[in-house]
């Protein structure tokens, strides 16, 4: 089968398209057909070493498609039916083995590239406004990179949920789909703290969603209410680096918390129940999945180049079936 492979770390230039053998699904895993495979940040982390991993490798963690055979005790699924996942190592690839407790059965009305996109950054979304912070009516979130394939999904989960965003994005282009997604205002990054300061009474917004990191951390902190929370979720301009935890006393008893999805679909139960909420907001059309962009796997260099150029906008997805 063709896959997107890495010898070696570094660059977009060391994705390189392949032959590979077709893998086999051992006891309680899945062989799936992959329909659509999600470009997500954390690949380019694994790509240029910043998250170690064993190398050769076949890249990418989240996808959807049909199921080809279920290994044993994984019974439950059958073969054609869709599903999706979050996180099987080697997702860019025309088949891929998934081990069936992260298998998720896409419901009617939910379509392979849609299930694809809303896999891993829709969960991040989901568990970012309803359990690293409970939104609820009247909450003043700010959302840097509101453009992006989380940050479109976490303004329009924020909406849903009753809260007030303020986003931030690089361009005007950027600007208007954060609007659309339900961003009652949008700035460039350095009018963001003054902006906050602004839109509550001089008081600061009650949570910072910042992935970002190195160079927002700063101003993001400045823009809290004094015991509000600070969550950095991501590094796209480069990890924060240590700070000073006396910072938090003087900016008013702040929250700083760096999630990661992992911890907070830690159980079957937990992953289920929120992808349920997931599946049925877009299936009820209450949650728009924007995919900004698709590619054929030979193409697997310019989504990463793309992405990182900061070129794109929502969710980027490889398309295995397509040359
Ligand atoms: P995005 O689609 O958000 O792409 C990154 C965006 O960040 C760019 O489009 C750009 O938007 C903005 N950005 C600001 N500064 C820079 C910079 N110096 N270089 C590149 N981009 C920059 O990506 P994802 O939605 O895939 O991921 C967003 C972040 O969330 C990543 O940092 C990722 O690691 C993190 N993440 C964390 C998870 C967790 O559980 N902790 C799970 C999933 C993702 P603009 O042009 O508007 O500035």
């Amino acid at each position: 089968m063709r896959a997107v492979q890495i010898d070696r770390t570094g660059g977009p230039e060391v994705l390189t398209v392949t032959d590979v053998p077709d893998p086999r699904p051992g006891p309680g895993q899945v062989l799936v057909e992959v329909e659509a495979a999600g470009v997500n940040y954390i690949d380019t982390y694994r790509r240029s070493g910043v998250y170690p991993l064993d190398l050769p490798a076949v890249l990418g963690s989240e996808g959807a498609g049909r199921v080809v055979e279920a290994g044993e005790g994984a019974a439950a699924f059958a073969p054609g039916q869709l599903v999706a996942w979050k996180e099987a190592p080697g997702s860019y690839a025309q088949r891929v083995v998934v081990d069936a407790a992260e298998l998720v059965p896409v419901p009617e009305g939910v379509d392979a590239r849609t299930a694809a996109a809303a896999m891993l950054q829709g969960l991040t979304a989901h568990y970012l406004a309803t359990s690293t912070y409970d939104v609820r009516h009247g909450t003043w979130a700010l959302v840097h990179a509101a453009a992006g394939g989380v940050g479109l999904l976490l303004t329009r989960i924020v909406t849903l949920r009753g809260g007030r965003v303020l986003a931030t994005t690089s361009t005007e282009e950027k600007a208007e789909l954060a609007r659309a997604a339900g961003a009652l205002e949008v700035v460039r990054y350095d009018g963001a703290t003054a902006r906050a300061r602004e839109l509550t009474g001089g008081r600061g917004v009650d949570v910072v969603y910042d992935s970002v990191g190195k160079d927002t951390f700063d101003a993001s902190l400045e823009a809290l209410r004094p015991r509000g929370l600070m969550v950095l979720f991501g590094g796209s301009s480069g990890q924060v680096p240590p700070f000073d935890l006396q910072r938090l006393n003087t900016g008013g008893s702040l929250f700083v918390t760096r999630p990661t999805l992992a911890s907070y679909t830690r159980t079957r139960e937990e992953l289920l129940a929120r992808c349920e909420d997931l599946f049925g907001w877009i299936a009820a059309g209450r949650l728009d999945v924007r995919v900004g962009g698709t590619y054929p796997l030979a193409d697997a260099r310019r989504a990463h180049e793309d992405l990182q150029g900061r070129r794109t906008t929502g969710k980027l997805l490889l398309l295995p079936g397509e040359e």
